[in-house]
């Protein structure tokens, strides 16, 4: 599952973080998860504690705050913004292929102010580490 790997990310990406800001502990990370990425934030919350590295003392206490983002498209011909919720329902199939694939969710989308299906995925894709919290 590839959840195990992204959760090794976002800890490599902490502890270099906790490095460059000299952090003897990390009290919270602070995770972004899109909604694309078809992973609930408790689930993900699980996956990083099972990939902390036992042997690291900065870790010890270190506690998570996720959140979802939602998934939001960006119309190219008029510039609207929108959730794929707002335009048409979509299912669990339906998301995960346009995570892994965005040019399909011209297939299953439109723009719901102008109708046009050329649009991007501005946002709700993959996971971001937002903050490294921790004491000097
Ligand atoms: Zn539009």
């Amino acid at each position: 599952m590839h959840e195990w790997a992204l959760a090794e990310g976002v800890v490599t990406a902490a502890l270099d973080a906790a490095a460059k800001q000299k952090l003897v502990r990390v009290t919270k990370l602070v995770v972004r998860v899109g909604a694309l990425q078809r992973i609930s934030p408790d689930f993900f919350r699980k996956a990083l504690s099972s990939v902390l590295p036992e042997d690291d003392p900065r870790l010890e206490s270190v506690e998570f705050e996720l959140s979802a983002e939602p998934a939001v498209m960006g119309c190219r011909g008029c510039g609207h913004t929108f959730e794929p919720g707002q335009a048409g329902d979509l299912d669990a199939d339906q998301l995960e292929a346009i995570h892994f694939i965005p040019e399909l969710a011209h297939g299953y989308l439109s723009c719901p102010k102008c109708e046009s299906s050329d649009f991007d995925v501005r946002q709700g894709r993959g996971i971001w580490l937002d903050a490294v919290e921790g004491e000097r």
